[in-house]
């Protein structure tokens, strides 16, 4: 079946779906999303693409942001280093979750759960001199656009409800692994997480992971060798307690973020985005989980 039939059958499949999942509201204005959005944007690694429904529409990526939190500290340092202070080991855990740190004594257990990517931005805040100035323009060359925007208004709300950050923060500076102020750390990490982009935009963004490390232009962005410690982490940490699930099912390294939205590759093929608000218990988009299930199951595309 080719990808534009794939994604036609998808589109009608997913009208006909039970929703039970719920729009995230523990940051206020997330809450304000239209819960029907649904877009979906394949690209391969020949530069055809194929999508339907709202691909063009920017939603907030969340999440999805510690995938290039990752990459720009890959840029900047060698990964002994990186993962002195962050392990890369699924949490089995809720991303917000505490629970480990005081056992692990303040060493999360990856990057793509919150306290792991709070150690990024601390890096990042030790390495770079603009580290925000910078991923905004890491994700713009990635993505080949000129605009990538961050949501006042998400981060504004999410900054006033943000306890269970500042207490991750808190938590892991007693155990001396964030070594700037809290607020400087919490600031950084959700203006990351504030970001928007389509899914158009970010599956342009996520070819990166299925091309090596190669921008479009074909200069190289990361090693071919980094790119492989992404997806890997992508693949068993992307998707907090239901990473083994979404392997199970999808098949495709990941990431997804409260926003609703999920992107993945298949490495030397291609990446595909989805983006629907309503979550599953997990926090993951439900409606997203299922379409591309559906995706590497009529494609055959997956890696294993
Ligand atoms: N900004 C959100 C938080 O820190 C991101 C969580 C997510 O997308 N899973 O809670």
């Amino acid at each position: 079946m080719e990808y534009a039939d794939i994604l036609k059958t998808i589109e009608q499949e997913i009208k006909q779906q039970k929703l039970t999942g719920k729009v995230a509201n523990y940051i206020p204005e997330l809450a304000k999303v239209d819960p029907n959005a649904f877009g979906m944007h394949v690209l391969c690694n020949d530069g055809s693409h194929f999508g339907f429904g709202e691909q063009h529409t920017p939603f907030s990526i969340q999440s999805i942001s510690k995938v290039f939190m990752l990459t720009l500290a890959f840029k900047y340092l060698e990964e002994q280093e990186i993962f002195k202070r962050v392990g890369v080991e699924p949490s089995g855990d809720p991303f917000n979750s505490l629970i480990q740190l005081e056992q692990e004594k303040g060493i999360p257990r990856n990057p793509f759960i919150n306290a792991g990517a709070l150690v990024i931005c601390d890096i990042l805040l030790e390495v770079c001199g603009n580290p925000q100035a910078e991923l905004v323009k890491m994700i713009q060359r990635m993505a080949d656009i000129d605009k990538v925007p961050i949501n006042q208004d998400v981060f504004d709300s999410e900054m006033k409800c943000s306890q269970r950050n500042q207490a991750l923060i808190n938590f892991m500076k007693s155990f001396g692994n964030i070594k700037h102020e809290i607020n400087e750390v919490l600031t950084l990490y959700t203006h990351f997480c504030a970001i928007e982009l389509t899914c158009a935009e970010l599956a342009g963004s996520f070819t990166v992971y299925a091309k090596n490390g190669k921008l479009s232009d074909g200069t190289q962005l990361i090693t071919a060798s980094q790119t492989k410690r992404i997806n890997a982490l992508m693949q068993t940490c992307g998707f907090y307690d239901e990473a083994g699930e979404f392997s199970y099912r999808i098949g495709l390294p990941g990431k997804s973020g409260v926003g609703g939205g999920i992107a993945a590759v298949h490495p030397n093929e291609l990446s595909v985005t989805v983006w629907s608000p309503p979550l599953n218990k997990k926090g993951n988009s439900e409606l997203g989980m299922y379409a591309l299930e559906r995706f590497t199951t009529l494609s055959g595309v997956s890696v294993f």
